[in-house]
């Protein structure tokens, strides 16, 4: 037969004997005596068995299809996946191709009951999976209780001793560093400074910070000491933890790693170890309420009203904010403190761009063509959106279909006395609950085509529109204007002599008069005009 290679190795240590070499080797030995020949080989490399979409594992399924290959040799299930769901698709996938899996540790699935165990292997080579990572975070766990360090690099004020042979990681003070930690919280504590007098003093003696690209300290740098409590004797293990995104910034077909994300946990979950101090807790707790008056009380929270609060940029590129009440001003200067600012753009009137970006948008909101063009556009976009919808649906639907076969695997497993009734019971909530999840993304998919469908919008119906708007725009207070330019206007570039709006059009809903005060959406289409 000929065969295709396939095969996996992940960075996880607990692997590290098991390389590719290794499982090529073994694999081709064992099955070219056989009599196989080996025509082409995949391999993923540095890749976790828990995630789906490898480069070559999606190779592989392609190239199933044809006929490449008859058969695919790999050394151990766990190659393929090490999740039990991702592992029965795979399988039923290759069966259907016609294509046969051999494996070095266990013999190719030929009937019901081969299959069974195949799949209870994929089961527990999953277990597995979570007892390995649950070892190791277990392991750090016991460590951190017993009083040693888990860090790669010490906080500023500290040196960091890497564990040896004989001896733990441990911290130490670094005198100059320390210094520099006391003499800025007496300047913050007792001397009432503000961050920016630190930053200004510490740049006056010549003292920098550890490692910094601009060689200049940051107000974020200074901020970070004043929450650091390893100053006052104790650090903490375990604040964080690692999660998925919920919105990633980018989309990346291959992911090795999924948990990219941190939050933290409850603080009754942190293990305190204790550290050399370098301040007193009153000192710390004196400058920690400090800072919390003076941002209450700092001129700039003062309370001065600008429409454009946060949309407003200057040509430099960095935002423009509201000072005293009258302009928008450049904040380059703010953020390449000490750094003497390089943009030379006056600050903007604020009431004067205010009145004039309002009148122009409020006449936009009026005008009928534009807003029936828009609307139009927005429908279309979503009839486009709903063709797609037989490929959205249908997938999950087969999900769900696969999941009903593994809960009959499941209940013959139960039935054969492979499981036992606690085991079965689990695995059937786990089943349920992805049950209902699936069923949860269906109804909403197919409730968005659904909104796709409804009816384009005529002339009379923007006509009432432009009534009930027209009254309503004039009757607003100060924050249902805010409220609208923030929906409407993604950004004002401005200077003394020039203003550009770039913005979007609300074309959701277009009724009432309470929809033009809660626009939920924001549409797809953009568009800028110039002020
Ligand atoms: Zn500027």
């Amino acid at each position: 037969m000929r065969l295709a290679f396939y095969g996996r190795v992940s960075t996880q240590r607990q692997e590290k004997e098991e390389t590719i070499e290794n499982q090529l080797l073994v694999v081709k030995e064992k099955f070219e005596k056989e009599g196989h020949v080996f025509v082409k080989d995949y391999i993923d490399e540095n890749w976790s068995g828990m995630v789906l979409e490898r480069p070559d594992l999606d190779q592989l399924r392609l190239d199933a299809a044809s006929d490449l290959w008859e058969g695919i040799a790999m050394y151990d299930t766990d190659r393929l996946s090490r999740k039990y769901m991702h592992l029965c698709i795979l399988q039923e996938e290759f069966e259907k191709a016609g294509k046969q899996l051999l494996f070095v540790t266990i013999k190719t699935p030929e009937n019901d009951e081969d299959r069974l165990m195949f799949g209870i292997k994929g089961l527990f080579s999953e277990y597995e999976r979570y007892k390995i990572s649950e070892r190791f975070r277990l392991g750090k766990l016991r460590k951190a209780r017993s009083g040693q360090l888990i860090i790669s690099h010490a906080p500023f004020g500290y040196r960091l001793f890497k564990k040896t042979d004989k001896e733990h990681t441990r911290i130490e003070i670094e005198p100059y560093e320390a210094e520099v930690i006391k003499m800025i919280f007496t300047w913050l504590g007792e001397e009432g400074c503000s961050i920016r007098e630190v930053i200004r003093r510490l740049t006056d003696k010549g003292i920098q910070p550890r490692k910094s690209m601009r060689k200049v300290w940051a107000t974020s740098t200074i901020n970070n000491f004043i929450h650091n409590e390893t100053y006052m004797g104790t650090a903490y293990f375990g604040k964080s933890k690692a999660i998925e995104p919920k919105n990633p910034l980018k989309i990346e077909k291959y992911k090795r790693i999924k948990k990219t994300s941190r939050v933290l946990r409850p603080k009754e979950d942190w293990i305190l170890i204790k550290v050399p101090t370098i301040i007193t807790e009153e000192l710390y707790n004196k400058v920690r309420a400090r800072m919390e008056v003076n941002s209450k009380f700092a001129p700039k929270n003062k309370k001065h009203e600008y429409l454009l609060t946060s949309l407003v940029a200057c040509p430099c590129g960095y935002n423009r904010v509201g000072e005293q009440g009258r302009y928008y001003r450049c904040s380059q200067r703010i953020y390449t403190f000490p750094v003497k600012q390089s943009c030379t753009e006056g600050g903007v009137d604020s009431s004067m761009l205010d009145s004039m970006v309002w009148q122009e948008i409020s006449q936009l909101l009026l005008q009928k063509d534009l807003i029936l063009d828009y609307y139009n556009r927005w429908t279309d976009s979503l009839n486009a959106k709903h063709n797609t919808y037989e490929s959205q649906v249908k997938p999950l639907e087969r999900g769900l279909d696969s999941l009903e076969r593994e809960s009959a695997r499941y209940v013959k497993a139960f039935g054969a006395g492979l499981l036992d009734f606690q085991q079965f019971q689990e695995l059937k909530v786990e089943l349920d609950n992805k049950r209902l999840l699936l069923q949860a993304q269906i109804s909403v998919k197919k409730s968005s085509a659904d909104e796709a469908k409804r009816t384009h919008l005529t002339e009379g119906m923007v006509d009432t529109y432009c009534q009930f708007a027209s009254a309503a725009l004039n009757g607003l207070s100060f924050q249902q204007k805010q409220e609208i330019l923030r929906t409407v206007v993604e950004k004002v570039t401005a200077t003394q002599k020039e203003a550009i709006i770039y913005g979007y059009i609300p074309v959701k809903k277009l009724n009432t008069k309470e929809d033009i005060l809660n626009v939920e959406q924001r549409p797809i289409h953009r568009n800028h005009w110039i002020a």
